[in-house]
């Protein structure tokens, strides 16, 4: 028999599931607070479950198991990588990334992904599978506990598309932002999309107070559509109009994320269109000068250039800001680690550095 996985039941759900197997509603409350605040990771941690209860549970359902398989610490910044190796043996990683103002953890929604966009290494190896909500959620408790940090923020913006996982990303939404578990304010958690039209205008009805961030990388259909091949299934035109509803229903302000190549979407006429999309629109613009992939051949444009194209956009009135290189020693762009890590296992590169 299939245990279930416990870790994915919402504070009601595993009260009522506790009704079910014959016991009383408040154990549910428990077990989730030992899950999602004490961040236990067995059964016999539960010490205020009698031991028939804890035998019950083990019978079952499970935590799936989510074992570090690389920790790789930047010393560069205060950046940390992990990669976790799940229970059928996916990997997927998450990063830690430490400001003044708290901890930020960038977490995966998916093993692999589907979308394609030609520059990013986490969609090469294709889709794997969707993650389960707790999946999700425990690369934070496992951030959180080995750090012995609290994290504050929390991005989607590791491998995955999370508009692509859309029921499970949602629930770990609520589930992250229960005050029942770890209870992170919903204005601190960003999830980022290629543009799936309409999962962006579900989401903006569903009543959250999430950022929503679109990853834009194009200053027109054409271009978009050179770089994404979500494009040629929603254009711009749309995607832009499930921005302004996303904005219309909740006022939060939308990022608008663009990676910057070299020769590709660099020049002038991207700043007259660019402008020419965000100057009527409450929105932020997010410079992100692209992360070479040894598999593509894209270049990243100098740093006098991204300052450039930076400036020249908020003398047009733009909000704008460059994202600051975090971990460029520890395989910092998207879907690198796990990339290298799975290559390494074919024997087909060099060693992965592990330090844990
Ligand atoms: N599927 C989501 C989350 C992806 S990752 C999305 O598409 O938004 C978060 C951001 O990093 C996206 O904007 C993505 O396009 C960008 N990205 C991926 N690989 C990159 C690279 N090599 N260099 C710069 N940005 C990259």
């Amino acid at each position: 028999m299939n245990k279930k996985d416990i870790v994915s039941f919402s504070y009601n759900e595993l009260q009522q599931e506790m009704k079910e197997i014959g016991e009383k509603a408040f154990r549910g409350k428990q077990i989730y607070e030992w899950l999602h605040v004490k961040l236990a990771e067995d059964f016999s941690q539960m010490t205020n479950l009698s031991k028939g209860l804890r035998e019950k549970l083990e019978a079952f359902y499970e935590i799936p198991q989510m074992h570090v398989e690389a920790h790789q610490i930047s010393k560069k910044d205060p950046t940390e990588k992990f990669l976790f190796r799940l229970w059928d043996g996916n990997m997927i990683e998450s990063v830690l990334m430490k400001y003044d103002y708290g901890n930020s953890v960038c977490i995966s929604s998916q093993a692999g992904c589907r979308m394609g966009c030609r520059f990013c290494a986490s969609t090469i190896g294709g889709l794997q599978r969707n993650l389960a909500s707790s999946e999700m959620l425990r690369q934070i408790y496992q951030i959180q506990k080995i750090s012995g940090e609290r994290v504050s923020n929390v991005v989607v913006m590791g491998t995955g598309e999370p508009l692509d996982n859309y029921d499970n990303f949602l629930k770990f939404i609520h589930m992250l932002s229960d005050e029942h578990g770890l209870h992170i304010s919903q204005r601190s958690i960003t999830a980022s999309t290629c543009g799936i039209v309409p999962n962006m205008r579900r989401l903006a009805e569903e009543g959250l107070q999430i950022t929503l961030a679109l990853s834009l990388h194009g200053s027109s259909q054409e271009k978009r559509k050179k770089l994404m091949p979500v494009a040629n299934r929603y254009n711009l035109r749309e995607v832009l109009e499930a921005c302004d509803y996303y904005f219309e229903k909740t006022g939060r302000r939308v990022t608008f994320e663009y990676s910057l190549v070299k020769d590709v979407n660099d020049q002038p006429e991207d700043i007259k269109e660019l402008t020419e999309i965000l100057q009527r629109r409450n929105c932020h613009f997010n410079l992100i000068p692209v992360n070479p992939v040894r598999e593509r051949d894209y270049e990243r444009p100098d740093r006098k250039n991204a300052l450039e194209f930076k400036n020249k956009l908020e003398k047009n009135g733009i909000n704008v800001t460059i994202r600051r290189e975090r971990g460029s020693d520890i395989d910092g762009a998207c879907g690198q680690l796990r990339r290298r890590h799975a290559a390494a296992s074919e024997g087909e590169t060099d060693e992965i550095i592990c330090n844990d």
